[in-house]
């Protein structure tokens, strides 16, 4: 498990980002998508994921999952990340977002 500290920076680092992009909410159903591919997941750790720290459940308070700014984080230890977001695929979004100056990096 990350320490708290970590933990903490990783929250801030998420929610700074979540609010820059305007609080997008995926839907319920997407939501429980994601989770149940977490549950499978063995980094999963019964409510956060053991890489980032942060805390994963199927509501919308407290929970990585439910902000659509958020991705897996298995990039973060040279992993393919278990779960995208269509848009990632979507080249019209993408150059979109390049033009924008996002370029879709997880670690912003
Ligand atoms: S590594 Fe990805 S799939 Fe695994 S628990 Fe964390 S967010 Fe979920």
């Amino acid at each position: 498990m990350p320490s708290l500290i970590k933990q903490a920076e990783t929250y801030l680092a998420e929610r700074k980002k979540w609010a820059e992009a305007g609080k997008p909410m995926r839907s319920q159903e997407r939501i429980e998508e994601l989770f149940n591919i977490c549950k499978e997941c063995e980094h999963f750790r019964s409510y956060y994921c053991g890489i980032c720290g942060c805390f994963i459940n199927k509501g919308t308070t407290f929970n990585k999952l439910a902000w659509s700014s958020t991705r897996c984080p298995l990039e973060q230890i040279s992993k393919i990340p278990k779960w995208f977001e269509e848009d990632d695929f979507n080249p019209e979004l993408i150059e979109k977002k390049k033009k924008e100056g996002d370029c879709g990096c997880p670690k912003h």
